[in-house]
């Protein structure tokens, strides 16, 4: 927990207003109980596609009920009912009209923005630094838990009695959309029900359009 802490106090002190976009995964709800905890002047967002699972619309209320604080739900950029299903036929198209340009219009005048990713969830993401510069999104990127493995954020969230969704216990260890997420069977890499069946691994959030220096 230390390192986390001390990675958002860093980012704190020294990058101008800061950002959380979270997607209530448990890596999250960890970095939701940091933030709250710790009294941290960061704004918390979620993009709200629209077909979130039920189950992580009730944990939303939770953790704002819990921590007192008001998680801001962020809207695709066009209206849900025009691409209604469009996950089935253009699913990077899909994630870009309810994730990636949503993210970046809620972004604009942040200096930076805190994710919830960890070297160990997929090799995109096993280069991942503490704090790096984001090319994609032209602003400092902060992954406080970047080094936690999957028990030190199960291990944080026992000991501190933080909401979780409840879709944790039904073999949903990794939840996004709820088109696009399956249960995983034992053995199964964590995030094996993110789009499966296809080679997308990625919404399109942490993947840079070009090589991001690293602080
Ligand atoms: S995860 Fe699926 S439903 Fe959600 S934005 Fe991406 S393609 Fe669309």
């Amino acid at each position: 927990m230390t390192d986390a802490v001390e990675t958002l106090r860093w980012a704190v002190a020294n990058v101008p207003r800061l950002a959380f976009a979270t997607g209530f995964g448990a890596e999250g709800c960890v970095l939701i109980d940091l933030i709250a905890r710790e009294k941290l002047p960061i704004d918390i967002f979620t993009l709200d596609t629209g077909v979130l699972f039920p189950e992580t619309y009730a944990l939303w209320k939770a953790l704002e009920a819990k921590y007192g604080v008001t998680i801001r739900g962020v809207a695709p950029v066009v209206a849900p009912a025009s691409i209604d299903k469009l996950w089935l036929t253009d699913s990077d198209r899909c994630c870009d009209l309810r994730k990636v340009q949503p993210l970046r219009a809620a972004l604009a005048g942040f200096g930076g923005w805190i994710t919830a990713i960890r070297r160990d969830q997929t090799p995109e993401r096993a280069n991942a630094r503490a704090v790096e510069q984001d090319a994609k999104f032209g602003l400092v990127k902060i992954n406080p838990l970047v080094t936690w493995t999957h028990d030190d954020v199960w291990g944080h969230l026992y000991a501190n009695d933080v909401p979780t969704n409840a879709l944790h216990a039904k073999g949903y260890p990794s939840i996004g959309c709820a088109p696009c997420t399956s249960p995983v069977i034992p053995g199964e890499h964590l995030r094996a029900g993110r789009w499966r069946g296809a080679q997308k691994t990625e919404c399109g959030l942490h993947t840079p359009e070009q090589k991001a220096d690293k602080l």
